[in-house]
């Protein structure tokens, strides 16, 4: 979630059609080529969702140990009319939840998907056609078919109300699906400038072959920035999508798994010795591009193959970048003698890949256990001391280990002047600048702060203010008295933080 930081920094370099705000990438649902024999898994049945759902807002799964720690999916649904139809759409959206497990890279780390579905009523029902008036529908997040005169090309033009819809339920959201109620075929995988990012798709009910639990997966991929790396693009070539894909700034092009040049821009160089990796021609939507295999679920949807080993690489890290494992966090101790036992509880993936290291003052002194423990007798009081557990991934399908997100919990053992520790875990995604603090704090998240409270060490709520979905604050805090407080995001749909910091 850091890497997002840069995205949100994006300003507005180009007005396309009558958009509010015009589009950063687009990712275009592939062709469906007509000789594909209809062998359909995933068929939907007419009728209600079989269990009970709940309306406007449902959690369909959730970790219970992570809790808003993992990674939080949320789903809307444009052009709904009924309770009914909410339903029938519940169906569609528990079809996706299962289709996703059987993706190789998802498989072992599905428990880390946190998903919930959003169902607002639409005054009229499906989507509209063209984005200049060809047919109006009035859904509620205003998809539309045909964008850009390309039928498949789905996308929704009210992006506020999709966004207060999504931050009105789910604020701590990481990736967001738009499920249009509409039988024909389309996607989209689309990102504006802001930052603010959706994959679309539809139910897929008229060619007969349900490829939309296909389509989310392979929209999905298309707005998931990691590292720099950009988005996964297309693998194949259209001649009807090139003009559209022709007015994106070559700088937003940076897709790891396309290519324009094999000699100075081998993006895939270290994956050359994997199977079947090369460079073929057709990639990228418009001519000129190669692709590091001929198969890939960036290629095609219909029976769709698994994702080839650059993309595998590429959602697997960037996967990784968006949860955190690491929960139930020893607290610092409050005074530095004796032995005390820091320990950690890991939600492991079911094949579990995962390396621990507890590393004091940044020399490894112990591996593969969640606990260790330290003798402060024996630690030199004449300085502070740190202790971190880091936590790496090493599945092998991360081939460049440069990817590898490390989940660092760290203790700053104040063992020289002070009696009071303080913890920094989740520093990855969440910090308190200036601590120990005289007059004003600085904390930065990648979660909307949302509410965001100061408590003394009474239990006294000493400074409360409502942020909004603010990522920053810069908090005065002069008028506190010496001694240690607590900050604590206190909004129960918000990521909750707490964090101790000491003013001096
Ligand atoms: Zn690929």
């Amino acid at each position: 979630m850091q890497k997002m930081f840069p995205h949100r920094l994006f300003i507005l370099l180009m007005v396309v059609s009558n958009f509010q705000v015009s589009a950063q990438t687009i990712c275009i649902s592939p062709l469906l080529p007509p000789y594909f024999l209809p062998i359909d898994t995933n068929a939907m049945l007419d009728g209600t969702r079989s269990g009970s759902y709940k309306i406007p807002f449902d959690t369909i799964r959730f970790n219970q140990a992570l809790g808003t720690q993992a990674f939080d999916v949320v789903m809307v649904v444009d052009g709904v009319i009924n309770n009914t139809q909410i339903g029938l759409a519940d169906r569609y959206v528990d079809s996706l939840v299962a289709r996703l497990q059987t993706i190789a890279q998802y498989n072992p780390r599905f428990k880390y998907f946190n998903f919930y579905r959003i169902a607002k009523l639409s005054n009229e029902e499906g989507a509209a056609w063209g984005y200049m008036g060809d047919t109006t529908v009035d859904n509620r997040y205003g998809s539309r078919f045909n964008a850009f005169g390309l039928p498949r090309l789905i996308l929704p033009e009210k992006y506020d109300t999709l966004f207060a819809d999504v931050g009105e339920f789910v604020p701590q959201h990481d990736l967001v699906l738009n499920l249009c109620f509409d039988k024909k075929y389309g996607g989209s995988g689309w990102s504006l400038y802001d930052g603010r990012k959706v994959a679309s798709f539809t139910l897929d009910e008229q060619t007969g072959w349900h490829l939309g639990d296909e389509v989310a997966i392979h929209e999905m991929q298309h707005i998931m920035p990691f590292a720099g790396h950009g988005f996964l693009g297309d693998e194949y070539e259209d001649t009807l999508a090139c003009p559209i894909y022709d007015t994106l700034p070559l700088q937003y092009l940076t897709s790891p798994n396309f290519t324009g040049d094999t000699l100075n821009n081998r993006k895939w160089e270290h994956c050359m010795s994997e199977p079947g990796v090369g460079f073929f021609p057709n990639a990228g939507i418009c001519p000129g591009n190669y692709r590091p295999t001929t198969n890939c679920a960036m290629h095609q949807v219909y029976d769709m193959p698994p994702f080839c080993p650059i993309c595998r690489e590429h959602s697997t890290a960037y996967f990784d970048s968006l949860f955190n494992p690491v929960y139930n966090v020893s607290p610092t101790p409050a005074v530095f003698t004796g032995n005390y036992t820091f320990s950690v509880q890991v939600d492991t993936p079911s094949v579990n890949t995962f390396r621990y290291q507890w590393l004091l003052d940044d020399t490894i002194v112990a591996s593969t256990t969640d606990s260790f423990s330290v003798d402060f007798s024996l630690l030199n009081h004449g300085t502070n001391h740190t202790l971190k557990f880091v936590c790496t991934d090493v599945d092998p399908h991360i081939i460049d280990t440069n990817l590898r997100r490390p989940w660092i919990t760290h203790w700053n053992l104040l063992t020289q002047d002070s009696t009071v520790g303080v913890t920094t875990s989740e520093n990855e995604v969440f910090e308190i600048s200036l601590n120990p603090a005289k007059t004003e704090i600085f904390v930065q998240s990648v979660f909307a702060l949302q509410t965001i409270s100061i408590v003394n060490i009474l239990g006294q709520i000493v400074y409360k203010k409502e942020v909004g979905l603010a990522l920053s604050q810069k908090i005065d805090i002069s008028f506190l008295s010496k001694g240690l407080y607590i900050f604590t995001t206190d909004s129960p749909a918000s990521k909750k933080i707490v964090r101790k910091f000491l003013v001096f």
